[in-house]
């Protein structure tokens, strides 16, 4: 099964306690998902859509795709480019970020759309998120979604996660009309209801499922923090409770680890409430540790 993630990927700066010094590692939520896919289903042969600079950095940023288990041969690489980066500061506990990503590579990754079409014909489940429609410029965002259309109607899987940014608009009203033609492409979606609720003023995670089910997708599974799971599957719902923790450390990447679970049970054929409780599973897993890529043991007992 090949699944391929189209996105950006960024370096990271995380800071070393207090000391004044920093880590250098590469995350983004649909590279985190392809990252965790790797590891939790090997029957799935991960490639990474993106694009890069030729500097050192998009360099190593190549060896994290490799050496996180994905394929990077689909990675571009574009002269005189750069990576987009982050820095996380730490103020008593609390995390805040700063971004320079205005000049990233990944944001001309659909500059030629053939490698798209290429892409997609030689995969079986495509997954993308709403960053991944953020960070484009409106010819290159309907590139994908055309490309996804023809992909899906040829009988790919679809993956969408909307992942609302709002400071990753320029125009923010833009957000809920193209997250929507994300969702209407999509067969799978997984939502996180904090956020839906707030752009699109829904009342309950069953008013997001009817949304994105009105809007063509077959399955819709609402990620909402500790709270149960709703989701609707080949005409029927239900809820999926979240087991309480004692503790939650960072809960970076919580949503993207929980993604990859759902594209594992998929892959792997386990009903829907089972590859819910997997994402939940290894979701709270990745809450308890710092950081967005948390180390899994790939023979632990799912
Ligand atoms: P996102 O990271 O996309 O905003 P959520 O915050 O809803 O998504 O979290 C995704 C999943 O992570 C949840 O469905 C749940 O399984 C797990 N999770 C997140 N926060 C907690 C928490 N406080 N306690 C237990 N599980 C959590």
């Amino acid at each position: 099964m090949r699944v391929l993630a189209i996105g950006e990927c960024m370096a990271e700066l995380s800071p070393v306690g207090e000391t004044g010094q920093f880590r250098l590692g590469f995350a983004g939520d649909t590279f985190n998902t392809a990252w965790y896919l790797a590891r939790v289903c090997p029957q799935a042969d991960v490639a990474y859509f993106t694009a890069v600079g030729d500097d050192a950095l998009s360099a190593q940023m190549r060896s994290a795709t490799t050496s996180g288990g994905m394929d990077d041969s689909l990675v571009q690489v574009i002269q005189g480019g750069t990576v987009g980066l982050y820095l996380i500061s730490l103020n008593h506990g609390e995390r805040s970020f700063s971004y320079w990503r205005g000049q990233s590579a990944a944001r001309r990754m659909l500059e030629h759309p053939s490698r798209l079409e290429t892409a997609c014909a030689a995969s079986n489940v495509i997954c993308f998120s709403g960053i991944t429609l953020a960070i484009l410029d409106p010819a290159q965002r309907a590139v994908l979604l055309s490309a996804l259309k023809v992909a899906r109607a040829s009988g790919k899987t679809i993956v969408f996660d909307p992942n609302l940014r709002p400071q990753l608009w320029a125009q923010v009203d833009e957000m809920p009309k193209t997250v929507m033609q994300g969702g209407a492409v999509s067969d799978i979606v997984l939502p996180s209801y904090e956020d839906e609720a707030r752009w699109f003023a829904d009342d309950s995670p069953q008013a997001t499922v009817s949304r994105y089910v009105d809007a063509g997708a077959t399955t819709v599974i609402v990620k909402n923090g500790a709270d149960p799971v709703h989701y609707a599957h080949a005409g029927l719902s239900g809820d999926v409770p979240v087991e309480p923790l004692g503790k939650v450390v960072d809960t970076t990447a919580a949503g993207d680890s929980f993604n990859a679970e759902i594209l594992a049970g998929l892959i792997e054929g386990a009903p829907i409430a089972t590859r819910i409780k997997r994402a939940c599973d290894l979701a709270a897993r990745v809450v308890q540790e710092p950081g967005a890529l948390v180390p899994v043991d790939p023979t632990r007992k799912r």
